[in-house]
């Protein structure tokens, strides 16, 4: 591997992008060797065969020059200014593509891009996801108001000129954030999400949902994680953080019964239609927050056998450690994209008795300085 990207000193977004893919592999090794193998042994890391456009799912800012044209791009590091992208060398290439469109039509339909010093324009952003197995394709445009002028003939023409897009939301964002989207949105075209296959289960993904991106790896990560879990069919079993609920549905056929737990309502809903949607009767999805979750679980005598937990970037908190542990849990499979907050996290389990037999590392982000690891915590009385 190496191929040059043109933006990769003013985007910031792919550290390791000049390093050859051996090299980048060798590099994150390294890295959370250091931070994880004192506490147990760290399996050599699992890479792509083809590192390039994994990403499933693609944002833009959209901008203007001074002729009028629109584009879309990132902001310059840290900053207001946009730069340019028209293709990334991680990103599903179709969706680049759409993106392009959408822009260039702009245009034609005197639609301005929104400006964040002024609050001016229109079009703040776009947002493509993709379906790897499905091939469906979800395009949100993010606007600054909610009246969008001449939507149909919009959604017609973008529709022809990439008839393989299956749905399309106009979501409404008006605040001053750095959130991309907003909470009001309306469907222009399609069901409003797209769908994707992981393991052999299907899973409805909408637009504001956490779904992981790069589902080759994510495929490796969840086989992984629940060879971890070793379950036998018996066990009470707890998915936490579970977004739309792919690690607990596809744990669900080897388990006694599966709980979800997650904070994003949005996710909560896809994940009880996507228990639906596979015919999986033994597993129950909670909108919550996975402390105050776990917690009540504890309070009220309750019991489980294996947690699965895969917290955002900032990890997890000692509240829902210390509830693991009066659960009883006898196995804990922690899923984590920052080794940092996983290697605080597993030192405090240890205080709790609970021993990181092996870690595995399984590259979801090729270019970039980050990894996902997953590492076993046995309980030890
Ligand atoms: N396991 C899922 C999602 C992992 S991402 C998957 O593999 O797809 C982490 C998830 O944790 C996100 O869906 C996020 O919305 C959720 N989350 C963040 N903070 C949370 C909290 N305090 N309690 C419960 N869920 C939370």
């Amino acid at each position: 591997m190496s191929k040059k990207c043109p933006y990769e000193k003013k985007c910031g977004g792919c550290q390791y992008i000049d390093l050859p893919y051996e090299e980048q592999l060798k590099k994150k090794q390294k890295e959370t060797n250091k931070l994880l193998s004192s506490f147990g042994k760290v399996k050599p890391i699992i890479g792509m065969k083809d590192p390039w456009h994994y990403r499933n799912k693609v944002h833009g800012v959209v901008a203007g020059d001074r002729h009028g044209n629109c584009f879309t791009g990132i902001y310059e590091n840290r900053s207001h200014r946009v730069i340019r992208v028209d293709s990334c060398l991680i990103e599903n290439q179709k969706a680049d593509a759409i993106m392009n469109t959408v822009t260039s039509l702009m245009k034609s339909f005197k639609m301005r891009p929104y400006n964040e010093d002024t609050g001016y324009g229109f079009l703040r952003h776009i947002l493509v996801r993709t379906g790897y197995h499905t091939g469906q394709i979800m395009v949100v445009l993010v606007t600054a108001s909610p009246v969008f002028p001449s939507k149909n003939n919009f959604v017609k023409a973008l529709r022809k000129e990439h008839p393989e897009i299956t749905t399309i939301v106009a979501n409404v964002n008006n605040r001053n954030t750095s959130m991309v989207l907003g909470d009001k949105q309306q469907i222009l075209y399609g069901k409003g999400y797209i769908e994707d296959v992981l393991c052999g289960k299907t899973f409805r993904i909408s637009s504001k949902s956490f779904y992981q991106v790069n589902p080759v790896q994510t495929e490796i990560l969840y086989e992984k994680a629940l060879s971890l879990a070793g379950l036998t069919g018996q066990e009470l079993v707890v998915d936490a953080y579970c977004g739309i609920g792919t690690i607990g549905i596809i744990a669900s056929k080897t388990a006694g019964k599966v709980i979800g737990v997650e904070l994003n309502q949005d996710a909560v809903r896809d994940a009880v239609n996507n228990a639906k949607m596979n015919g999986i009767e033994n597993i129950r999805f909670y909108c919550n927050d996975a402390g105050r979750f776990l917690v009540n679980m504890a309070e009220q005598g309750e019991k489980a056998d294996v947690v699965i937990m895969d917290p955002p970037r900032s990890g997890s908190t000692e509240e829902f450690m210390d509830a693991v542990g009066k659960l009883g849990a006898e196995k804990v499979v922690y899923v984590s994209c920052n080794p940092e907050t996983l290697a605080r996290d597993v030192r405090y389990m240890k205080k709790l008795g609970y021993r990181a037999e092996e870690a595995w590392l399984v590259d979801m982000f090729p270019g970039t300085v980050h990894v996902e690891t997953v590492v076993l915590l046995v309980r030890k009385p």
